[in-house]
């Protein structure tokens, strides 16, 4: 069908109720959430997950066994919480920052000793991205290009975040599919190498209208909420949105994300029971279901890359 889907994972430590960060830090997100619930669930449909890992997981991941048992098809990225990691680290009671809020300096300081820290602990360089809270800003993209990415995910179409104290982060307007971005503008198109796959948000109808459309939630391809007709309906508008635009010749991707903490009771501010964690993984279910009868293949973020080499 010409047609891949992404899975997207944000993988950070065990986490609450808004938020709050678990002292001292757990990782049953790692161990039960994606160990042991969400590789087998990717393994039984053949997919492809991409987990994209804070830096407490990956110094985690150093001390010794948190992947043990991990078997099947996965890519591992980086994920900056830019609080876990130096310079002047700390583990703070919400991450907060937005690395676009950082001096250029700074944001290179952490990007570095996070990739460092990657390889150091799994042997290779991570190539694909996402920045905790999806701030990446007008130095970001050039930072990673430089440290050898080559796949970015922070962009989230039809969403302004500038109200929640990033102020230039706005994604309205962004392409719902793979473009390469404007360093300075990583939500438009331009000339870096770097490859940007947008997550998956389709608009609302009303929100193309003026004043109104900013204060309604755009879809999202993320089964933390709704329904699974809800989700198959994102993944149909894209697929139908991208054929208009591009033709029918130009793959499709969708990019579906979420956390990994989602998927255990008591780790994440949308799941406090197991009975919600398992709706979660039932909706994510649902997502791998439509993709394995549609014949879409589930593939990790760095393999967009061969997806579109002819377009390179
Ligand atoms: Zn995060």
């Amino acid at each position: 069908m010409n047609v891949y889907l992404c899975v997207t994972i944000d993988s950070e430590c065990d986490k609450g109720a808004e938020w709050k960060t678990q002292k001292p830090l757990a990782f049953a997100g790692v161990r039960e959430g994606i160990v042991k619930r969400l590789q087998p669930l990717f393994n039984r449909y053949q997919a492809k997950p991409t987990y994209l890992l804070s830096p407490e997981v990956i110094a985690e991941a150093e001390k010794g066994d948190l992947f043990a048992g991990l078997s099947g098809s996965y890519e591992f990225g980086a994920h900056l919480h830019g609080e876990f990691i130096g310079p002047n680290p700390f583990v703070p009671d919400v991450t907060l920052d937005f690395q676009c809020n950082y001096s250029a300096d700074i944001e290179r300081e952490k990007l570095r000793n996070l990739t460092s820290l990657f390889r150091d602990v799994f042997g290779n360089r991570p190539t694909s991205f996402r920045a905790g809270r999806f701030g990446i800003g007008a130095h970001s993209i050039d930072l990673l290009s430089e440290l050898g990415y080559m796949v970015e995910s922070s962009v989230t179409p039809w969403v302004d975040w500038s109200e929640k104290g990033a102020r230039d982060l706005n994604h309205v307007g962004a392409p719902t599919q793979p473009y390469h971005p404007d360093p300075r503008w990583p939500a438009r198109p331009g000339k870096s190498s770097l490859l940007e796959v947008p997550i998956t948000i389709r608009p609302r109808v009303a929100q193309r209208l003026p004043f109104i459309g900013k204060i309604i939630e755009p879809r999202w391809l993320r089964p933390t909420w709704g329904t699974v007709d809800g989700l198959r309906d994102v993944m149909r508008d894209e697929i139908w949105d991208a054929r208009t635009r591009y033709g029918a010749h130009r793959p499709v991707i969708l990019n579906c994300m979420f956390h990994n903490v989602e998927v255990i009771p008591n780790a994440s501010p949308y799941a406090a029971t197991e009975d919600e964690a398992s709706k979660i993984l039932a909706r994510l279910e649902g997502v791998l279901a439509f993709a394995e009868r549609e014949g879409i293949k589930c593939i990790g973020l760095s393999d967009v890359l061969s997806v579109l080499s002819p377009l390179h």
